[in-house]
């Protein structure tokens, strides 16, 4: 089967259990378990959807070396919202011509970083969302590859905290952008117009997503002369089980349609469709508690390994890899945190859990593990990546010796 015609999506069911269930008692939990081989099948099928484009990833979906470097050697270029993430970027092994920048809002040190890079690295392309962000790349002696990123006022995708294309915070409002442009050709080597309207989009948010990136396409037009359009990322994956998979061939042929009077490079910054599959995060039941409404099953893993379904109240399935065949009870999974958004499902019906269970929750390769944090003092989860038969740790478990070494290196604690 060659990497192209791979299923449209990896299903939680479809992860080897066993695998799942040695890999737990061998790494321990809370583990994340990456399938770089399933990365590798996901950029396959999206380039060869969008074979008219030039297709980077966006980093900062899974900014994880093993992650960046799968998808540079299968030969995405990677698109970087930060200066950490260009830094990491390099660290991966990314040469320095392959990646882009986007700034937002960004820090002194930010720009700073990236001019330095540009010194260097004359095909460094940045992406301006606001015209002081030009006056500050200037000040700074930049005169390199500037991209203008445009806000359409229609936003789309799962959720209105990740619907960036009418948040005024990201890009230019639309009709200002031509006098932004006259201006940047004069000052910089403007290369192109960029916008990333959202995230997460299917197949039934295609037609909103279409009038979208068409505004966008038009003011491209519009504007003319450009080196490229880059319509972002936002492609979405299906998180519950008997949802489908986005249309990937209906995607791209949309995309074609909207920008067919384009006369430009066609760019795609996909991050989640790449990654997110890819992931699942093994969790070890601590605790059971039977409660009139609900039975309450404790896990090792809380939102410091997994903040979605507390930040974005994402749902992410659960299978029970200790007994997926047992009669489904409605249950509660949270994990040891002192918060009541501590939950990953609330009165979901789950195979019976019994006390030293594994579960898996799927679908966590994107915004997973970055998003992981120390609040009450959790050590991070490790990291496995699988690659065929191969296992190798590629981020090892956090002690509690790694909780409070800022803080004693800092001299005031001392
Ligand atoms: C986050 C981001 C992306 C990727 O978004 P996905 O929804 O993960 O595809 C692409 N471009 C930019 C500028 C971003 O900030």
């Amino acid at each position: 089967m060659s990497l192209v015609d791979t299923p449209a999506v990896k299903r939680l069911a479809d992860w080897d259990g066993d695998r799942l269930e040695r890999l737990a008692t061998e790494y321990d939990t809370p583990l994340y378990v990456t399938d770089l081989d399933r990365i590798r099948e996901n950029f396959a099928r999206f380039e060869s959807a969008f074979d008219f484009a030039h297709v980077m990833y966006a980093a900062k979906a899974n900014t994880g070396q093993a992650v960046v470097r799968t998808l540079y050697d299968a030969g995405a270029d990677i698109e970087c919202a930060a200066a950490g993430e260009l830094y990491r970027a390099i660290e991966a092994g990314v040469a320095p011509e392959d990646l882009q920048y986007t700034a937002v809002n960004p820090p002194d040190r930010d720009l700073d970083y990236a001019v330095d890079l540009w010194a260097d690295t004359p095909e460094l392309t940045v992406t301006a969302g606001a015209s002081m962000t030009l006056d500050r790349l200037e000040e700074r002696g930049f005169d390199g590859r500037l991209a203008i990123r445009v806000n359409p006022g229609i936003g789309t995708g799962h959720h209105e905290k990740v619907a960036t294309g009418k948040d005024a915070k990201f890009g230019i409002p639309y009709e200002e952008v031509p006098e932004l442009v006259e201006s940047a050709r004069e000052r910089f080597e403007f290369v192109g117009l960029h916008a990333h309207v959202g995230s997460g989009v299917l197949s039934g948010d295609l037609d909103d997503h279409r009038r979208a990136l068409q505004k966008v396409a038009d003011l491209a037009a519009r504007v003319g002369d450009l080196e490229f359009l880059d319509l972002g990322g936002g492609f979405g994956v299906p998180y519950r089980p008997d949802e489908p998979p986005l249309d990937i061939e209906a995607a791209a042929e949309m995309v074609r349609e909207v920008t067919a009077d384009v006369d430009a490079t066609i760019a795609l910054e996909p991050g989640r469709y790449l990654v997110a599959d890819a992931g699942a995060l093994l969790t070890r039941v601590n605790t059971i508690k039977e409660t009139p409404e609900t039975r309450v099953v404790g896990v090792d893993g809380g939102l410091t390994s997994l903040i979605r379904p507390a930040m974005f109240d994402s749902y992410h399935h659960i299978r029970n890899i200790s007994g997926g065949d047992r009669e489904p009870v409605t249950s509660s999974v949270g994990g040891p945190l002192c918060t009541s958004a501590d939950v990953f499902c609330t009165d979901r019906p789950i195979p019976r859990s019994e006390a030293k269970d594994l579960l898996a929750i799927g679908n966590v390769g994107a915004y997973g593990i970055n998003l992981a944090s120390q609040f009450h003092s959790q050590p991070r989860p490790a990291e496995v990546a699988i690659d065929g038969e191969d296992e190798r740790v590629t981020r090892r478990r956090e002690t509690f010796e790694d909780l409070t070494r800022l803080e004693n290196e800092a001299p005031g604690n001392r």
